[in-house]
């Protein structure tokens, strides 16, 4: 840190491209540095003009880079350390539960037999996949406690939507009137979204001075046309619903039902089930809570659980066991149809299966109990230095609000920024919508006590700089291979060269 804050306090630098860019393979290239021989023809040789129509000859050469292998090592390697990703550091993204992904996952999910099987292969070839969907069911009703799951949404939006439409169609069944379903304040952004997308209007729901949804606020929003409550519990202000029960209670006096928003388990593995908190319907992140990598657009899977209640609106094709065999059932009266191609995204399944039967029960739980210890050491680390709006012990993440620092004239975007100039990846920003400059800061189980110290040291030193030097931190970042960047630019107009 000492070489950073030299580095930053000497001269800081102006925006845009500063480090030393990485060559283009083309510019790189050396005639004769080829790095391939091709072994001795043990055939008679034959001209090229002679074996293929001219009119399909290349007229001159491709040009393509000749590198040695230690060149195309190096380049490689140089552009893949450009970027932070999580083999590489902290990566305390509150809501998205960055965790390490242990490496066996991907190895089991390459093995040929899980890897090389076709969707399209006849159901006596593809009894083992069928029955690792069936053992993941199986591992994620212990969990939640709920009937039944759905592996085919491919995303935890795409789970949302698939349930709220499995809500629409359950009122439909009953001929309830419904139109309305209610989301607190503090809700991710894609919760509203699929709401609209299945047909429902909105209502929200503000959450009390101690961060959750109180029954009484709830009394005064819901009534006979509110279709669902959709809940994310712990919310995201990583906060246990005191008042679950008593919310459960009032949705289903009106035949409304509950929906859990059940992207981040995280605090939840063997110790609470969404069953038993009254909910009838569960979405999971794969990608978040069983250790897929995520981030970088994909795959990911966002099973979907129901209780008796919702089984029959199930999409199709369900696997069920009949005797020995594994079958694909089509035809069911009820279901909402098909959401997926085939069955979802099959490796991402076999990935947190193999977490979960490498964890165990035990070490489910233990993943649970350390997130949360971490997030409250972390959190207790941090109060000193910045506000923290709800000071009551959290679940698995914690938001604190940058409006100290924001009176001294940096943002929650500058603190973030400086975070990268420490070697951290930046938490959260501005959301929950809530929280004014919000930090949400998400640590999970993975990170040792060391690695938070750490981040929590680097924290310190951006609040003090905040203080002291605000243009400093205005400028960050300044030690990564660019700078601030136009974001929304950057995502639209993808530059790879300078
Ligand atoms: C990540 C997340 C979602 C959306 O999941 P995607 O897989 O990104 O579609 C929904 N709700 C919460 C609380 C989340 O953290």
């Amino acid at each position: 840190m000492d070489e950073l804050k030299r580095k930053t306090h000497g001269e800081p630098q102006g925006e845009g491209p500063r480090l030393e860019a990485e060559p283009l393979l083309s510019e790189l290239h050396s005639q004769g540095h080829g790095s391939f021989v091709a072994p001795a023809l043990d055939v008679p040789a034959v001209r090229a003009e002679d074996a293929i129509p001219s009119h399909l000859l290349r007229k001159e050469s491709q040009g393509l880079p000749e590198l040695s292998e230690p060149e195309v090592v190096r380049h490689f390697t140089r552009l893949s350390s450009m970027n932070y990703h999580v083999d590489k550091g902290m990566y305390p993204l509150g809501s998205c539960t960055m965790k390490y992904n242990p490496k066996l996952n991907e190895e089991v999910a390459s093995w040929p037999g899980f890897a090389g099987l076709h969707p399209l292969s006849p159901l006596v070839g593809a009894q083992g996949a069928l029955e690792l969907m069936c053992l993941l069911d199986e591992a994620l009703r212990a969990v939640t406690g709920m009937s039944q799951f759905c592996l085919h949404p491919a995303a935890g939006a795409h789970g949302e939507l698939a349930g709220m439409m499995m809500v629409a169609a359950y009122h439909r069944d009953k001929k309830n009137e419904k139109d309305t379903v209610i989301i607190p304040d503090s809700a991710h952004g894609t919760n509203p979204a699929s709401v609209n997308l299945a047909g429902y209007r909105v209502a929200e729901v503000k959450s009390g001075k101690n961060g959750c949804v109180s029954a009484e606020s709830l009394r005064q929003v819901a009534d006979e046309r509110t279709a669902a409550l959709m809940l994310t519990n712990p919310n995201t202000l990583g906060l246990f619903e005191e008042e679950v029960l008593e919310l459960a209670e009032v949705l289903h006096g009106l035949d409304g039902l509950m929906y859990l928003d059940g992207a981040n388990l995280n605090a939840l593995l063997g110790v609470a089930k969404p069953a038993d908190m009254g909910f009838d319907v569960v979405h999971i992140n794969l990608h978040k809570t069983f250790s897929t990598p995520h981030g970088g657009g994909g795959p990911g899977s966002g099973p979907l659980g129901v209780n008796e209640k919702l089984r029959p609106f199930l999409p199709v094709p369900r696997v069920e066991k009949e005797g020995t065999r594994f079958v694909l059932r089509d035809h069911e009266p009820k279901s909402i149809g098909r959401i997926h191609s085939f069955y979802g995204n099959f490796a991402v399944m076999v990935k947190a299966y193999a977490y979960i039967l490498s964890l165990g029960g035990e070490g489910l739980e233990a993943v649970s109990r350390e997130s949360t210890l971490n997030a409250n050491y972390l959190k207790a680390l941090l109060a000193p230095h910045f506000e923290l709006p709800y000071d009551r012990p959290c679940m698995h993440e914690f938001v604190l609000s940058g409006s100290r620092q924001k009176e001294a004239g940096v943002r929650t975007l500058d603190v973030a920024k400086r975070l990268l100039d420490y070697g951290f990846h930046a938490p959260t920003v501005y959301f929950p919508l809530i929280v004014d400059e919000a930090l949400m800061i998400e640590p999970t189980e993975t990170e040792t006590k060391r690695e938070l110290d750490r981040f929590a040291e680097a924290m310190q030193a951006i609040a003090e700089e905040a203080r002291k030097t605000p243009e400093v931190v205005k400028l960050a970042p300044v030690a990564t291979p660019v700078g601030r960047l136009d974001e929304g630019k950057a995502a639209r107009e993808l530059r790879l060269k300078w």
